[in-house]
């Protein structure tokens, strides 16, 4: 599913093509991708300009100005698992699973968005809405300080892992920069944030921001859904040095990477390179626990 590079990809792209344009036309093919009805949604962003674009975590939001004075409206994107949005001429035909067309100025070219599980969500919201949303993710993991993140690692018990895919001390993550990070960083998914040493915290920050650093430079992975937002797939899939690689050979010390379940998602790691610590978290501990915040996470309100 999209995470932070993915969906700041997406987020330049819009900065290239849409920003500044006008969404003169909306159409709602699948209303069931919306927070809200499809009238407020409508009357939400037609007409309005967009005057800006942000990404927090995995959250787009863009800052839609209308003609009349009124209050600046949002326009918020959540990609969900395989949620797509894609700049196209309005004849390219229809792909299967379009659930949102948003004509730009004279309707020439349109911003659509597909959705094949259906676990994005877009949503027309004010200020005070959006910021409620983003108010409860921790700090975009591009801008989390070292500080910051030492602070939300304090005392944490339970796997590394989940913690790391939680979206309140920072956002963004998901399971593969999870993975590749804690690869890099030589931590184990079941070691737990609270009792690593400072030295080795420092290393999952540094490893984090590096592993980020790339894959957004690279328009990051594609596995099956994730596009940008002229169709191309993201580059990094081919440097993925742990997720998706069970039994692979290590690119480090030539192992056979491992696959285990960690709060209920597969974590990959390198057995002899990521040391089992002797304090580690139960691997089933959080399991039920994060499979109900699995769920929150995509909603909007
Ligand atoms: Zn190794």
């Amino acid at each position: 599913m999209p995470e932070l590079p993915e969906v700041e990809t997406v987020s330049r792209g819009l900065r290239e093509r849409v920003l500044g344009r006008q969404i003169s036309e909306v159409e709602v093919l699948h209303p069931g991708i919306l927070v809200g009805s499809p009238a407020g949604f409508v009357g939400g962003i037609r007409g309005r300009r967009v005057a800006s674009i942000e990404r927090k975590g995995k959250v787009l939001a863009l800052a839609l100005e209308a003609q009349d004075g009124a209050p600046v409206n949002f326009l918020m994107v959540r990609l969900g698992m395989t949620g797509q949005l894609t700049v196209r001429r309005r004849e390219q035909p229809l792909e299967p699973h379009t659930h949102v067309r948003l004509a730009l100025d004279t309707g020439e070219e349109e911003v659509r968005f597909r959705d094949a599980r259906r676990f994005g969500r877009l949503r027309s919201c004010t200020l005070e809405e959006l910021e409620a949303v983003l108010g409860r993710l921790g700090p975009d993991a591009q801008q989390v300080t070292e500080a910051e993140f030492f602070q939300a690692a304090r005392a944490r018990r339970g796997a590394v892992k989940g913690w790391l895919l939680n979206q309140r001390g920072f956002s963004g993550l998901g399971n593969i920069y999870a993975d590749e990070s804690l690869f890099a960083a030589r931590i184990h998914p079941l070691a737990q944030p609270g009792r690593l040493s400072r030295r080795t915290l420092r290393r999952l920050y540094q490893s984090l921001k590096k592993v980020l650093r790339r894959a957004v430079d690279l328009q990051g992975t594609s596995f099956r859904d994730y596009i940008d937002i002229e169709g191309r797939e993201g580059n990094y899939r081919q440097r993925l040095e742990a997720y998706g690689r069970a039994g692979e050979p290590c690119r480090r010390c030539h192992s056979a990477i491992q696959r285990i379940v960690v709060a209920g998602r597969s974590s990959h790691f390198c057995p002899h390179c990521q040391r089992r610590p002797r304090d580690a978290a139960l691997p089933t501990g959080s399991h039920r626990a994060s499979k109900g915040a699995r769920h929150t996470q995509f909603g909007l309100s």
